[in-house]
C-alpha cells in the first residue's frame, strides 16, 4: 500500500486527502491547526504530531497550503519536508503559489535526493470533495507519470504542463482570468440591480450570450441564484477573499518581472485587497459583490 504523508488538510487538502484513503492510499496527516487534524482522522487519517513526523515513512508527500512562504517553510525550514523524508520520496505541493518559489523547492529538494513536482488545482471545494478537481502539473515526465495514480485519485483532468513550475504559472493565468472575471459579474450585476431588472432573468440571459462565464455559472456573486454557490451560503468560503487576492497579486507580480503590461488584473487585484481590509478577508471571493455597493450619494457621478 503506498504511504502518503499529507501536510495542509484545510478546506480543500482534507476533502482531498479523503479521497486519496478512499482510493485505497495509507495517509498521515499534518496540520497546524489542530481541528483540521482531528478531521483528517474522522476521515480515515492517522494523525501526525509534526510535518516531520507524517512525512518520515512516506512514499509520496502531498502538500496543500496557504501560500509560498508557508510552501517554502514546511519543505526548507527546521523538521521540514526535506530533511525529514526518505531518499527518492515523490513530493507533490498541490497549493497555489510562485512558480519561482516551486523552483527554489525543486532544486532544494534535488539537493538532498528527493523528488519534486507541482501540481496545484482547479474546481473549488465541490470538486475536491468529488474528487474531479482539474490538475495543472509541472514535472519531468517519469516523475509525472509516478505522481499519476494519486493525482488520479483527487482529479478528473490531470493535465502536464511542462517542467517544475509549469503547473503554477497555468494556474496563475487562470486564476487571473477567474478573479478578473468575478469583479466584472459583480459590477454588471449591480448595475442590472440599479435599473431594477430581475438578476435571474438577466443571468439567464448571458448564459445563452457573450458573457457567459464559469464563474456566473457556478460561483454567481448574486446570492440566492445558484443553489451550491458560495454567495447562496452567507458567502462561506469555498475560496477566501485573500486566497485571491494572493492569485492575482502572483499574476500581477510575474508579470511586472517579465516586463508585461497589465490593466485589469492589478485593478482586480485592489478590489480584493480593499474587500480584504474590509471584513471579507476570510469569506469567500464572490463576497466582493456585496462590498461593492452603490454609494450614498445622490448625484449620478
Ligand atoms: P486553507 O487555509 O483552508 O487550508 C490550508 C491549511 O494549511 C490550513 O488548515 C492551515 O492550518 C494549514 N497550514 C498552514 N501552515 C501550515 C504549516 N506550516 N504546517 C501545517 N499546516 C499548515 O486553504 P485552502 O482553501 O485549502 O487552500 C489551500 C491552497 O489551495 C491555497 O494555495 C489555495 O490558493 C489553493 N486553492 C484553493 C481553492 C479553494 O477553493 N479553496 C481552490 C483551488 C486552489
Amino acid at each position: 500500500m503506498t504511504r502518503i504523508g499529507f501536510i495542509g488538510v484545510g478546506t480543500m487538502g482534507l476533502p482531498m486527502a479523503a479521497n486519496l484513503v478512499k482510493k485505497g492510499f495509507a495517509v498521515t496527516a499534518f496540520d497546524l491547526n489542530t481541528d483540521a487534524v482531528k478531521a483528517a482522522v474522522a476521515a480515515g487519517m492517522t494523525p501526525a504530531a509534526s510535518a516531520a513526523e507524517a512525512v518520515a515513512a512516506a512514499d509520496i508527500v502531498v502538500t496543500m497550503l496557504p501560500s509560498s512562504p508557508h510552501v517554502e517553510s514546511v519543505y526548507s525550514g527546521d523538521g521540514g519536508v526535506i530533511n525529514a523524508a526518505r531518499k527518492g520520496t515523490l513530493c507533490i505541493d498541490m497549493s497555489t503559489v510562485d512558480p519561482a518559489a516551486s523552483r527554489r523547492v525543486a532544486a532544494a529538494a534535488a539537493e538532498r535526493g528527493l523528488r519534486f513536482v507541482d501540481a496545484p488545482v482547479s474546481g473549488g471545494t465541490p470538486r475536491a470533495i468529488d474528487g474531479t478537481l482539474a490538475i495543472m502539473v509541472g514535472a519531468s515526465g517519469a516523475d509525472f507519470q509516478a505522481a499519476l495514480p494519486a493525482l488520479q485519485a483527487m482529479g478528473a483532468n490531470v493535465i502536464h504542463v511542462g517542467p517544475v513550475g509549469s503547473g503554477e504559472v497555468a494556474k496563475l493565468c487562470n486564476n487571473l482570468i477567474a478573479g478578473v472575471t468575478a469583479v466584472a459579474v459583480s459590477e454588471a450585476f449591480r448595475i442590472a440591480e440599479g435599473f431594477g431588472v430581475d438578476a435571474k432573468t438577466v443571468t439567464e440571459v448571458i448564459a445563452k450570450s457573450s458573457g457567459n462565464t464559469w464563474v456566473m455559472e457556478n460561483m454567481h456573486p448574486v446570492p440566492g441564484l445558484v443553489a451550491r454557490a458560495a454567495s447562496s451560503n452567507d458567502y462561506a468560503p469555498g475560496f477566501m477573499t485573500d486566497l485571491m487576492c494572493k492569485d492575482v497579486g502572483l499574476a500581477v507580480d510575474a508579470a511586472r518581472n517579465l516586463r508585461i503590461p497589465l490593466f485589469v488584473a492589478p485593478a482586480a487585484q485592489q478590489v480584493y485587497r480593499l474587500a480584504s481590509s474590509h471584513g471579507l478577508a476570510r469569506k469567500d471571493f464572490t463576497s466582493i459583490y456585496s462590498f461593492l455597493k452603490p454609494s450614498a450619494g445622490t448625484s449620478p457621478v
